[in-house]
């Protein structure tokens, strides 16, 4: 039985097959859907390596580990053939709170955890594909995996790295979720997206409020606002960074909001994605008294939770001061 369907599943074209497997992608609601060899990424690697030499990782200590599982799949997956890469629009047209009372929440997490929607996807994805081909083995990989998802998405033509280091797409601009599928089923390749866009734009860089992208698509991230107020454990936020935090309490668009790529943005139809109660942004006294009990249940199944509750409060510490301090208001 189980060699037939092993036969069964080497007899299938690998152009239908992945056909048929991006139409699924499709209407389980990915956005965009590519698929890439399921090979190591030494170049990639190369950057990792030179990117963690210049300690430019900050405190995140475990983007040095796993180094070989996170540029090889087969680390991951030892059959691994292919790799489905996916993203996900996720843009409302909402804007960012423009008051000081208020602290701003980056746009991926107005909504539901990604990482929960499209892990569900591709769960779905993946079923589907079991039932199809029998036997198949995948690994669904959003974020907490050690895969480089926005490599796997150049690799299967889903757009550029911007020199904000983002993946940009044509049609969405970079306001999209990645993810991907490593399958140990053969499948048609598609060309890997080789163009650069950019151009001599240098708006990111340029608006950048704490000057974190240091050359085009290298971040720093001990001056990342992004890191700062989401990765960052300690009791205060760095001076140059708190300074400079422009009312984010958690993450930053600022990269993102400049990009001329993001005119094309439109909105999505993720329903899951549609800022919680309508907010994009926090009452900065309200965090600064909230209990723990209040914090679980209102981020329960969000993104906003990998701050924790005290890291909320510190940020919010830091708006307030430097609002305090500020000479305009
Ligand atoms: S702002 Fe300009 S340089 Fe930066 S990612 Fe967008 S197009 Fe590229």
């Amino acid at each position: 039985m189980v060699v037939n369907e092993t036969l069964k599943r080497e007899r299938e074209d690998p152009h239908s097959r992945a056909v048929k497997i991006k139409e699924r992608a499709l209407a389980l609601g990915f956005h965009k859907v590519g698929i890439a060899r399921a090979e190591p990424l030494p170049d990639e690697r190369a950057r990792l390596e030179e990117w963690l030499r210049r300690g430019l990782h900050a405190t995140m200590h475990w983007m040095a580990r796993d180094i070989e599982r996170r540029t090889d799949p087969r680390q991951l997956l030892p059959a691994a053939r292919s790799v489905i890469a996916v993203a996900l629009n996720y843009y409302t047209p909402h804007v960012h709170a423009d008051d000081p009372t208020q602290g701003k929440i980056s746009r991926y997490a107005w909504g539901d955890d990604y990482h929960l929607v499209i892990e569900e996807k591709l769960r779905t994805l993946l079923s589907w594909m079991q039932s199809e081909w029998p036997g198949t083995q995948g690994k669904i990989c959003v974020d907490a995996q050690p895969a480089m998802d926005k490599a796997w998405a150049v690799r299967a033509g889903l757009g550029w790295i911007g020199k904000h280091s983002n993946l940009i797409t044509r049609e969405y601009g970079s306001w999209v979720f990645l993810g991907e599928l490593i399958l140990d089923l053969e499948l048609e390749p598609d060309a890997p997206f080789a163009e650069d866009h950019c151009g001599t734009c240098t708006l990111c860089l340029e608006a950048c409020p704490t000057g974190a992208i240091v050359e085009p698509r290298v971040v720093d991230a001990g001056r990342c606002i992004s890191y700062a107020t989401i990765e960052l454990r300690a009791e205060e936020i760095p001076d140059e960074v708190a300074r400079n935090l422009d009312g984010w309490l958690f993450g930053c668009d600022v990269c993102q909001d400049v990009c001329p790529w993001n005119r094309f943005e439109q909105p999505t139809d993720e329903e899951h994605f549609a800022p919680r109660s309508g907010q994009t942004s926090l009452p900065l006294a309200e965090v600064i008294e909230m209990d723990h009990e209040t914090y679980a249940e209102r981020f329960r199944h969000s993104a906003i939770k990998r701050a924790k509750l005290s890291g909320l409060k510190r940020t919010a510490r830091a708006l307030l001061a430097g609002d305090r301090d500020s000479p305009e208001r």
